[in-house]
């Protein structure tokens, strides 16, 4: 059977390019890198050559990144560790869209003596940036806003937020792990302080990311242990994933006009294809700026999961939301914050691909698609009583 990968906002495949980077430092490069000698200085050097990597992918310096776990490590950081730096500021703005790895620190935060504005996104998952002016204060320590957004592919306007942001002189995070390989990340035109990445959305594996922390931006370090990152980030550095992840940064700049041509081109057949052939069916996001790989389509009358269950029986790996809610029945916080309705909301299906998709993907999930709506439609007690409402 034809297996078609169309899940790559939750995850993506290593690259063998990456791996066969990564190899040595299992068996051969397993030096600590804070070790004098020469197997330690040589896993050193390694690391060196990936943090340039990395640095040169968002237009950084060097000393600027500092490698960590994952996403959800690097957003907490930049989020934690800023209050921990500010302990007079008491005030956080963010979006009601971000991920959980922001949105969930922010309610921690709420919970103590903190307050946090949640900003809100229209229908088409944009902000209104006169809201956001009026929502930085005078205690407000951080505002922290994504770049693309994993559900809808909904791209916002950071360098514009980065100037009003930078004009009230308040420290700006933004979570780019979505951003990363699909537009280009420069942290000097976008006037960020702080940028979250995370190595498994660019083909590299799952356990590494990176904290972009601007020269002089105060910062308390979340893990505190030994002096590894310049003492930003405690614990021996995970050698093998950091080269991985350097490797990965380098094959993303060289595929992103890739993404913006041939990736993009898929989606857009994908998404005109499906728009097409299934009736009920409309975009989520439609009218606002999206990055090239995202499709966020809600088919009314039925039920996001049983799609995925009869997709996954055709071969095809998609998404009902982001992963990490997948699981629970909880709605989709991204599209009820853009209004969408309950209802609609459980029939929302992300289709994201990479630079490994094929035209014979797309292909085959339009052929698959459009029965597999049908034949649930059939059974389905809301399409029922929807058609009987219409022949009423
Ligand atoms: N931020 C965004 C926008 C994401 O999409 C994700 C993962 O889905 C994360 C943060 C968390 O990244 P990680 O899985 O590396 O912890």
């Amino acid at each position: 059977m034809r297996r078609v990968y169309a899940d790559n906002n939750a995850t993506t495949r290593v690259d063998e390019r990456v791996v066969e980077e990564m190899l040595p430092a299992f068996t051969q490069v397993y030096g600590n890198p804070s070790s004098m000698h020469t197997l330690g200085a040589e896993a050193e050097k390694r690391i060196r050559l990936a943090r340039e990597r990395v640095a040169k992918f968002i237009k950084a310096d060097p000393s600027e990144i500092v490698f960590t776990s994952c996403g959800t490590e690097s957003d907490n950081a930049a989020l934690f560790g800023t209050f921990e730096a500010y302990p007079n500021k008491k005030h956080i703005v963010t979006t009601k869209v971000e991920h959980p790895a922001v949105l969930n620190p922010c309610q921690l935060l709420a919970k103590k003596d903190y307050s946090v504005t949640f900003l809100s996104v229209n229908s088409e998952g944009m902000l209104d940036l006169d809201e956001l002016k009026d929502s930085i204060r005078d205690d407000t320590a951080i505002v922290s806003i994504m770049y693309a957004n994993n559900e809808t592919g909904v791209v916002f306007p950071i360098e514009q937020i980065g100037q009003i942001v930078k004009e009230r002189g308040v420290v700006f995070h933004v979570d780019a792990v979505q951003a990363a390989g699909k537009i280009p990340l420069d942290v000097e035109k976008l006037n960020v302080d702080l940028l979250s990445l995370s190595g498994h959305k660019i083909h590299a594996p799952k356990g590494v990311g990176a904290l972009y922390i601007r020269r002089g931006t105060k910062l308390r370090p979340l893990l505190v242990g030994g002096h590894q990152e310049k003492g930003r980030r405690g614990g021996t550095e995970n050698v093998p994933y950091i080269i991985g992840f350097g490797k990965a940064c380098e094959l993303a700049s060289e595929h992103l006009p890739e993404m913006n041509t041939r990736v993009k081109t898929m989606r857009d057949r994908l998404q005109n294809g499906l728009l097409k052939s299934v009736p009920h069916a409309s975009l989520n996001g439609a009218k606002s700026p999206r990055g090239p790989n995202t499709l966020s389509i809600r088919f009314e009358y039925v039920e996001g999961e049983s799609i995925l269950l009869l997709l996954d029986r055709e071969g095809i790996a998609a998404s009902s939301g982001s992963a990490c809610t997948s699981g629970s029945l909880e709605p989709s916080h991204v599209l009820r914050a853009m209004g969408v309705p309950y209802t609609s909301v459980h029939g929302s299906i992300r289709l994201s691909l990479s630079r490994f998709n094929t035209d014979q993907d797309i292909d085959h999930i339009l052929e698959k698609f459009p029965p597999i709506i049908a034949r649930l439609r059939e059974i389905s007690p809301f399409a029922k009583a929807s058609a009987k409402e219409v022949n009423a």
